[in-house]
C-alpha cells in the first residue's frame, strides 16, 4: 500500500460568474435552524438551480425544540434523497448540532425581538453561522447562499437571479405576507431591517458608545436614521435595481465564497459596534468587498 493520496485543488479554477449554471458552479446553502417549517423545505425543493451542484448545511440548537426540528428535517431529507425524483436530490447534506447553548430567549416572535434580548441572541446566531460556515466551506465551493429556516417563499430562480448581478455580496428584500383585516385581503410588509445604508446619526451614536456596545436597527429607542432596504422598494419598480449597502441581513444572502475565504465571518462581538450579519457586511467592506441589496427583489418570511 502506498502513501495516502494527495488531493490538489486549484482555487483559481473555481469560477464565480454571473452564469453559474452554465459554468457548473458549486453552491453551499447554509441555514441555521431553530424550527422546521415544511414550507421552507418545499420552497427549497422548488429551487431550479441544478440540485447536483447544491450542498446543504444546517445547524440546530441542542434543545427540545432543536431536537424536534432535527427529526423533522431528517425525515424530509430521507424522503428527498432516497425516495424522491433524481432531479430533486442534492449533492450532499450536512447537519450540525450546536455545541453551545442557545441564548436564553424564547423563540416566540415578541420575546425574540425585544431590544434587551438582542445582543445575546445575535451573538449566538453569529456563532451558529460561523460554526456552520467553517465546517462546510469546501475547496470547490463558488457561492454561499445564506437562507434562513423561516424563508418560505422565493422565486425558484433565486440563486440564478442573485448571482446574475455578479456582486460579492447581495441580499434580497425580506418581506412578510399577512392578512389585512381592513382591506380583508392578503397584504405584505417589510420584515428584515438588518439591510441598510449608514447615516451620520448612526455613526455619531457609535462614536459615543463603549467598546462592547452594539447598534441595532428597527428599535425606536435607538433611532439611527439609516436608510433601510426594507423601505426602498417601490410599486412596479425594477427587480434588477441594485443599491450599495453598509449592513446586511442573513435571511436570503448570496456571498461569493472568496469573501468568506478571505476571512469575512459573522462577528459574535461588537465589531465597529455591529454584530452578526451587520458586522459581516462591515468586515467584508474592510476586506474590500462591497455589499449590495435588491430593493424590489423580494423573498417572504414565515408569519407566526
Ligand atoms: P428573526 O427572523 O430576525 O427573528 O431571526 P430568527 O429567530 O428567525 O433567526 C434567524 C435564523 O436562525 C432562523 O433560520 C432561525 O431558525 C435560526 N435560529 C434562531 N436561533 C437559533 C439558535 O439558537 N441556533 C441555531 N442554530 N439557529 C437559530
Ligand atoms: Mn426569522
Amino acid at each position: 500500500q502506498g502513501p495516502p493520496p494527495v488531493t490538489r485543488y486549484n482555487l483559481n479554477k473555481v469560477t464565480v460568474t454571473s452564469d453559474p449554471v452554465r459554468n457548473q458552479e458549486h453552491i453551499l446553502i447554509l441555514t441555521p435552524m431553530a424550527r422546521f417549517y415544511q414550507e421552507y423545505w418545499d420552497n427549497l425543493l422548488r429551487l431550479n438551480y441544478p440540485h447536483e451542484l447544491i450542498t446543504l448545511g444546517f445547524i440546530l440548537p441542542k434543545t427540545k425544540e432543536g431536537n424536534q426540528a432535527t427529526s423533522m428535517l431528517q425525515k424530509q431529507i430521507q424522503k428527498t434523497q432516497n425516495h424522491g425524483p433524481e432531479k430533486d436530490r442534492f449533492k450532499s447534506i450536512i447537519i450540525l448540532r450546536q455545541d453551545f447553548d442557545p441564548a436564553v430567549v424564547s423563540q416566540d416572535e415578541s420575546e425574540r425581538h425585544k431590544l434587551a434580548n438582542q445582543k445575546a441572541r445575535r451573538e449566538v446566531m453569529a456563532k451558529a453561522r460561523n460554526s456552520l460556515l467553517f465546517t462546510t466551506l469546501g475547496p470547490s465551493t463558488s457561492w454561499v447562499l445564506w437562507l434562513d429556516a423561516d424563508i418560505v417563499e422565493t422565486a425558484p430562480t433565486l440563486i440564478q437571479d442573485l448571482a446574475s448581478h455578479d456582486k460579492p455580496i447581495i441580499v434580497a428584500n425580506c418581506f412578510q405576507k399577512y392578512y389585512d383585516p381592513e382591506s380583508k385581503k392578503m397584504a405584505e410588509r417589510p420584515y428584515d431591517f438588518n439591510s441598510w445604508q449608514d447615516s451620520e446619526t448612526a455613526l455619531k451614536m457609535a462614536e459615543q458608545m463603549g467598546p462592547d456596545d452594539i447598534l441595532l436597527e428597527g428599535y425606536a429607542e435607538l433611532a439611527t436614521y439609516r436608510t433601510l432596504l426594507a423601505y426602498m422598494s417601490t410599486p412596479g419598480g425594477s427587480k434588477d435595481l441594485v443599491v450599495p449597502l453598509d449592513g446586511v441581513g442573513g435571511t436570503a444572502l448570496l456571498v461569493k465564497a472568496d469573501v468568506h475565504r478571505d476571512g469575512a465571518m459573522f462577528p459574535p462581538f461588537a465589531f465597529y459596534h455591529l454584530i452578526e450579519s451587520e458586522g459581516f457586511a462591515k468586515m467584508a467592506k474592510r476586506l474590500g468587498w462591497q455589499p449590495y441589496g435588491l430593493p424590489n427583489y423580494k423573498v417572504y418570511h414565515y408569519n407566526e
